[in-house]
This record gives structure tokens, C-alpha cells and sequence, in this order.
């Protein structure tokens, strides 16, 4: 039995990720309204009814917008750090108490025959963390809204079969926005996001012979292009000594297109 996923959305207008087995199907944020969530799932032939249960990053609206909604229509646990369901539950509506589940940080939880791992990130929210998911010896893991790619970030996560990683924004293009210089030195600093460069440069430790592929997630709307970010992360990876193509693929997302379903085997 092998795991399957989908990059259901990703980018600074909202994010949904999924992944499950046979046995066990988890979505990961929902920070798209309900409907477009139910839309999204329509689009990868997945039954929101047969989802297990959502797990969430961080409060930031991107990630949350349609959680609430999503979970009550579909009687769904949601799984949060303390802090998180503190800064968050105010923006949920009525979620009964039997709902309402505990994840921590540098936590590995078994949800039938997957293992999820959780590690924190440095990003301006609670208690924001991100995970990673094991089964039958693979991995895949999800890595978006942080400012800096920490070596212990890099161990978590080395030897993924598949990595979506952030590559936000272009400094250049953001540096000549035209966003005030607060919300610049926001997404610059240490609890921002990672840029194009800093995609590749955090990249070329994690890749190693186990990639297969990676998918450029959470990128900003105004700061960022498609192929831009591509090239950007292809060109730097090319300088430390990579061939996109040849040693793994690259693969774009979107804010409303959901990659198609991707067997990890
Ligand atoms: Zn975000
Ligand atoms: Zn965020």
C-alpha cells in the first residue's frame, strides 16, 4: 500500500495540502473557504467523507479560513498545539469539545498505518509547526511559512521522497514592491518566509538521493512568479551541483489548482 498526496492549494491566498493511504486520509490546513475546499477535493477524485481527521500548522488565515466550516460539514477531529487552538479558536465558530484534539511540537503521532512527525518553524504566529509523514519506509514532507531554514529543520526533513518547500518571494521584487517597508522587513526577517535563493540554498543540504520530487510551494502573489521561482531555485540548485530533471523533478502549485495526485513509490 503506498501513500498518495496532493498540493490541494498553496500560496499567500490559501493553503490546503493532502495526504493518505488506503487505511488513513489527513488533511492538513484548509485556508480556503468550505466550498472551495469541497471543490478542491472534488478536482483529485478524493471523498471529504472518507477524510480521518485535519491537522494544523498555525492561526495565520491562509491556513484556516475554511476550517471551521470544512470540519463541522464533515464531522472532522482537528489537530492543533495548545497555543495554536488558543490564537485560532476564536475564528472557528462552534467546535464541540470531542473535536478538539492535542498535536505537539517535536511530536510523532500514528494515525493508522501513518506516522506523522511534527518540528517547529520560525514564523510570527503562536506555535507554528510543520510535519512530516512516514509509511512503508517513505517520506514526505511539508515545509512552508518560515524565515529561516534551521539545521535541525534540515535534519527533520532530509531524505524526503517528497519535499514541498517554500519558495515565497523574489527579493528583488519585493524589495521594489509596494509594500510598506514594515511588511518587507516582516517577510525578510527571521519569522517571515523564505525567499527563491534561500529555497535553494536550504535545498542543496536537504536533497540527497532519495528525492524524487520537489513541489515550490506558498508563493507570495505580488512578490513572486511561477517561473521566476522555478528558475530561481533551478539556477541555484545548478550552482551547488544539481540537475533539475535528472537527480529529481521540480513542480510547481497554485492558489486554486491542486496537483494531481502523486503516488509516492
Ligand atoms: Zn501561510
Ligand atoms: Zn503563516
Amino acid at each position: 500500500m503506498t501513500m498518495q498526496f496532493s498540493v490541494l492549494a498553496s500560496g499567500s491566498t490559501g493553503n490546503a495540502f493532502y495526504i493518505g493511504t488506503e487505511k488513513e486520509k489527513i488533511l492538513v490546513d484548509a485556508g480556503l473557504s468550505g466550498k472551495e475546499m469541497t471543490r478542491l477535493f472534488k478536482e483529485i477524485n478524493v471523498d471529504p467523507n472518507s477524510l480521518s481527521r485535519i491537522l494544523v500548522t498555525h492561526e495565520h488565515s491562509d491556513h484556516i479560513k475554511g476550517l471551521g466550516i470544512f470540519a463541522r460539514k464533515y464531522d472532522l477531529p482537528i489537530y492543533a498545539n495548545e497555543k495554536t487552538w488558543k490564537a485560532m479558536e476564536h475564528a472557528l465558530g462552534r467546535i464541540e469539545s470531542e473535536q478538539k484534539f492535542i498535536f505537539n511540537r517535536e511530536e510523532t503521532q500514528t494515525f493508522g498505518d501513518i506516522d506523522v512527525e511534527s518540528f517547529a518553524v520560525s514564523h510570527d504566529a503562536a506555535d507554528p509547526m510543520f510535519y512530516s509523514f512516514h509509511h512503508n519506509g517513505k517520506k514526505v514532507a511539508l515545509v512552508t511559512d518560515l524565515g529561516y531554514v534551521s539545521e535541525r529543520i534540515k535534519k527533520t526533513v532530509e531524505a524526503a521522497d517528497a519535499l514541498i518547500f517554500e519558495a515565497n518571494h523574489d527579493v528583488e521584487m519585493l524589495r521594489m514592491g509596494r509594500y510598506p517597508w514594515s511588511v518587507k522587513r516582516r517577510i525578510l526577517g527571521d519569522s517571515g518566509h523564505v525567499s527563491n535563493d534561500d529555497c535553494a540554498l536550504a535545498l542543496k543540504d536537504i536533497i540527497d538521493n532519495q528525492t524524487k520530487r520537489i513541489y515550490l510551494a506558498h508563493l507570495s502573489k505580488d512578490n513572486n512568479m511561477k517561473d521566476l521561482a522555478r528558475m530561481s531555485v533551478e539556477n541555484g540548485l545548478h550552482d551547488y551541483g544539481f540537475t533539475v530533471g535528472m537527480d529529481f523533478t521540480l513542480h510547481d502549485t497554485d492558489p486554486k489548482v491542486p496537483t494531481p495526485l502523486y503516488e509516492v513509490v
